[in-house]
């Protein structure tokens, strides 16, 4: 009798923990987190967590070639601060940078600093030059962006944010000298060599948001924190919005997030198809297809295409336009070309290829003078697309008749020669040399 009363009190002792560690579980977390203090602890913490994620992730790629770019970005609105570094492969006395939002805004630069010391920062708009008192590997820069609502690719609406062509980046080099970019009402004149990125994002956490590699994303009291980790890309460009129609498609080993823009499908996979088996491999893991409100048609990021709203109006243009944007993924993001230099060479190429795949017929001549413009030189919007994208197209023409089938092994070779880096056009004549011996 004894023996069953202890084993009664040891049952209702059992189910009294059991209770109590449920209430513990169910409800302690709530009352504690209306408290402001508590709340702020746990924000700690969770940040803690998640910056020893971030921190965790920083694996080195044994195939990563260019620098690192680190950067801490907060959208608040149209507000864009973003704090950065930047480490290179080598050490350097001087390093030159470019900031390419200069395009299409002003920004405040708050800070520059290195650890080692700075003996001189030269400013111009789209170009920074910082001397180092001793050479070094970093470089720290802090700034701020503000958005304004027009239709552009670094840009805000009700429901969009774009940034894109909006982070320092280091400037290119070619023979041992810096090339300079500037501001251009039309064309792209944006340069880069490959670059990693680390970046962590914070945004009100009703945001959705789409950038390349993203690794983590929480929510933490009213904010959103993401982290994305990307190599071998030369732009980052992030998609924010608060509605859109978003599918996700697996193309062989590729996720293809279509951002309002599930119409270019079937463009899309094409293009894909057809750069792939006649260029090389597509060496990404995705692919976002964003649907934007633009003044121009398309515009091509690492890893992103937008397609200009007007363009899913009718499927021909749709068409090209995707075609068009897919294909600079190959010339532009995996094989570079000095985009304000030689606008033609990957202009004209991409839509040579372009016009090949809508089976669209090319007739007439080109005017040579394209070969000698660089992107300033063009006095007029219309001037730069005859030359630069139909007259240079139909050298490409030109060229793939008179080469026949090695047209694309030509490609190939470049692919497989220049993959993350930068082709100029003397280099792809040699390339054709090799093909078509001094003919
Ligand atoms: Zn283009």
């Amino acid at each position: 009798m004894k023996h069953k009363k202890t084993m009664i009190l040891i049952s209702e002792l059992i189910i009294i923990f059991v209770l109590l560690a449920c209430y513990y579980f169910i409800f302690w977390d709530k009352p504690r987190a209306m408290d402001n203090e508590a709340e702020s602890t746990k924000q700690d913490n969770a940040a803690g967590i998640l910056k020893n994620l971030y921190t965790a992730k920083q694996v080195q790629i044994e195939d990563e070639v260019g620098p690192k770019i680190k950067a801490e970005i907060e959208v608040s609105n149209n507000i864009v601060n973003i704090k950065q570094d930047i480490f290179l492969k080598d050490a350097v006395d001087a390093i030159h940078l470019y900031i390419p939002s200069y395009n299409a805004l002003k920004i405040t630069l708050k800070n520059v600093s290195a650890e080692r010391g700075l003996l001189n920062i030269i400013r111009g708009d789209h170009n920074l030059k910082v001397d180092f008192e001793e050479k070094q590997d970093k470089i720290h820069l802090e700034y701020e962006i503000v958005l304004d609502k027009k239709r552009d690719t670094l840009s805000y609406s009700d429901n969009f944010i774009f940034l894109t062509n909006f982070l320092i980046t280091p400037a290119v080099y070619k023979n041992g000298a810096p090339l300079f970019v500037y501001k251009s009402s039309f064309g792209d004149p944006y340069l880069y060599d490959i670059n990693n990125y680390d970046i962590k994002l914070t945004t009100d956490k009703r945001l959705q948001i789409y950038a390349p590699g993203k690794i983590d994303e929480q929510i933490i009291g009213r904010e959103k924190i993401t982290v994305f980790q990307a190599e071998n890309i030369r732009d980052f460009p992030i998609i924010l919005f608060r509605n859109a129609e978003v599918h996700t498609e697996k193309y062989g080993d590729i996720d293809i997030y279509y951002i309002d823009a599930y119409a270019a499908k079937d463009y899309v996979e094409s293009a894909l198809q057809f750069a792939s088996s006649n260029i090389g491999p597509y060496p990404y893991k995705e692919l976002l297809v964003v649907k934007a409100p633009l003044l121009q048609k398309g515009m091509e990021f690492s890893n992103t295409i937008f397609i200009g709203d007007d363009c899913f109006d009718n499927q021909e243009v749709l068409k090209r336009v995707t075609y068009h944007e897919v294909l600079h993924q190959w010339f532009y993001g995996i094989i570079g070309t000095d985009q304000l230099n030689e606008p033609f060479f990957d202009e004209g190429l991409v839509n040579y290829l372009a016009l090949m795949l809508s089976n669209s017929q090319i007739t007439g001549y080109y005017n040579p003078k394209l070969f000698q413009l660089q992107l300033k030189d063009y006095s007029s919007k219309d001037e730069y697309y005859r030359l630069v994208y139909y007259d240079s197209a139909v050298y490409f023409y030109t060229l793939h008749k008179k080469m026949g089938d090695d047209f694309f092994k030509l490609l190939q070779r470049i692919y497989a020669k220049g993959k993350f880096s930068i082709v100029y056009f003397d280099e792809f004549l040699n390339y054709t040399k090799e093909f078509l011996g001094g003919n």
